[in-house]
């Protein structure tokens, strides 16, 4: 199953522990047994796939570790790195009985990853391609949304293609999510898994109007449709004083240098800076410190009480010793006369609100930025019938994730704004059941 891996070594991400580890079978049967199987199963209402969970742990308690693994990936073909990268805390484990009890919830992330690494790793067969149908479908972008849409499409026998503009495909998955979680080449193992149906991944294949592009106008006259999964765009900058030149970064283009860039180093960096509140800030800070950076803090505009990064991950990182400097905005960056950061200046704040004449100057080496990306906005416009709305999101219809052309469906972050794995899988999952009813088959299997 393996192809040659687009991922040089040396890269910083290498050095990043599991900080979950994978169950031994004696673990994953404890636990599983933990669970009480409630007929009402909240778990399952909190997962946006609605794997059926009580079914497959208790395949798990029975040492059914196929037909758990099965049980995942009928509902989620991407259960494999889910089971890794989900907020669980926040979703089906968030929903568990056992915290209204205040007892630990059962860990359903680390039994989905004991049941679907096991049986993935082993190569074990669980589903079969249908028939070659002769219709074809174009995925534009090689993240979650599309690998997911491109896997069931293949198993319905329909011939599925994903260009990527990347030279390393899986989108964020592979070059976003936190490296103590999952690491780029457990992406790529997953995506050797989804080529094992039949699709095909054309990375270094930009769409769009750039030179070397492929042009929307040729994707529609040799596909029978089309999916775009383009995730966002690049990370937003402060517009500061100072702010262009070394030494300052987008948290998401620093990620993806951690995960995938070889020989790419953190030297002479003492203290570091990020800023913003939310899930990427926190990832970014721990990273740093992770790596080694002895000061590491976050600067926030507001209180920490309304970051939109979730809590657990929060105490997380500062136990690993990130600091919070909250209440505080961005107001230039100072630079030595050799160009190297010095500093940030930054205003006290009320309500996100600068209070004049409280500036302080912060010491540091590397500041990252993280408010937010931009939107994939062009691209998708130049779809003929694909509208965008005011927050640059793609527009679709929720029912079926059918975009203003006929034969164009999206999903994923350039519809959602911003979310996680499992919603770009779930939107993949209601954009492929209407593509299957107009290219003329039934309902897609797995279908959960
Ligand atoms: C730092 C960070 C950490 C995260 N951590 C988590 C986490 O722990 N758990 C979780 O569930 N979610 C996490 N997320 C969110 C999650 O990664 C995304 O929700 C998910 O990857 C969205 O999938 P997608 O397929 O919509 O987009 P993406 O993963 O962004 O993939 C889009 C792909 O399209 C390609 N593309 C774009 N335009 C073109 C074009 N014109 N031609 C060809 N290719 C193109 C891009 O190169 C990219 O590979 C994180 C996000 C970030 C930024
Ligand atoms: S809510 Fe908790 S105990 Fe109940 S079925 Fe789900 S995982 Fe098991």
């Amino acid at each position: 199953m393996a192809d040659r891996s687009p991922l040089s070594p040396d890269r910083l991400e290498e050095r990043f522990e599991d900080y979950k580890p994978l169950y031994t079978q004696g673990e994953a049967i404890a636990e599983a047994n933990r669970c009480l199987y409630c007929v009402d199963a909240p778990c399952i209402q909190g997962c946006p796939t609605a794997i059926d969970i009580p079914s497959f742990i208790r395949k798990i308690a029975t040492g059914n570790h196929k037909g758990a693994a099965r049980t995942i990936l009928s509902a989620n073909i991407l259960g494999y790195s889910c089971a890794r990268v989900c907020p669980v805390e926040v979703l089906c484990a968030g929903a568990c009985v056992y915290n209204a009890w205040e007892r630990p919830p059962i860990q359903i992330g680390r039994l989905q990853r004991f049941a679907t690494e096991s049986i993935l790793r082993d190569g074990v067969p669980l589903f079969s391609r249908k028939p070659a149908t002769g219709r074809k479908v174009a995925l534009v972008g090689a993240g979650p949304a599309s690998l997911s849409a491109a896997a069931l499409l293949a198993l319905e026998g329909h011939a599925a293609t994903i260009l990527e503009r990347r030279s390393i495909p899986g989108g964020l998955n592979s070059l976003g999510i936190a490296p103590y979680k999952f690491h780029a080449d457990d992406a790529l193992f997953e995506i050797e898994w989804v080529k094992s149906f039949g699709v095909e991944v054309r990375t270094g294949t930009a769409v769009g109007e750039g030179p070397g592009a492929v042009s929307p106008e040729r994707l529609l006259a040799e596909y029978d449709g089309v999916f775009l999964g383009l995730g966002l765009g690049a990370d937003s900058t402060l517009g500061i004083p100072g702010e262009e030149g070394p030494g300052v970064v987008g948290a998401v283009e620093l990620i993806a240098r951690i995960k995938g860039q070889a020989g790419f180093r953190l030297d002479g960096v003492a203290q570091a800076l990020v800023v913003g509140g939310g899930n990427t800030a926190i990832d970014a800070a721990h990273e740093l410190r992770l790596l080694g950076v002895p000061l590491v803090a976050m600067v926030y505009r507001r209180s920490e009480a309304e970051m939109k990064g979730y809590g657990h991950e929060m105490d997380h990182a500062r136990r690993d010793g990130v600091v919070l400097l909250e209440n505080r905005v961005p107001m230039a960056i100072l630079r030595a006369p050799d160009g190297r950061v010095r500093s940030l200046r930054v205003t006290t704040a009320k309500e996100g609100n600068p209070i004049p004449g409280t500036d302080e100057r912060i010491p540091t080496d590397l500041i990252a930025v993280a408010i937010g990306q931009s939107r994939a906005t062009a691209i998708a416009k130049s779809f003929p019938g694909v509208e965008v709305d005011a927050k640059g999101r793609i527009v679709v219809d929720p029912a079926t994730h059918r975009t203003g052309n006929p034969r164009v469906w999206s999903g994923g972050d350039c519809v959602n704004g911003g979310k996680e794995v499992v919603n770009a899988v779930a939107e993949a999952k209601v954009a492929v059941r209407d593509m299957l009813a107009f290219l003329g088959t039934g309902s897609p299997r797995p279908s959960g």
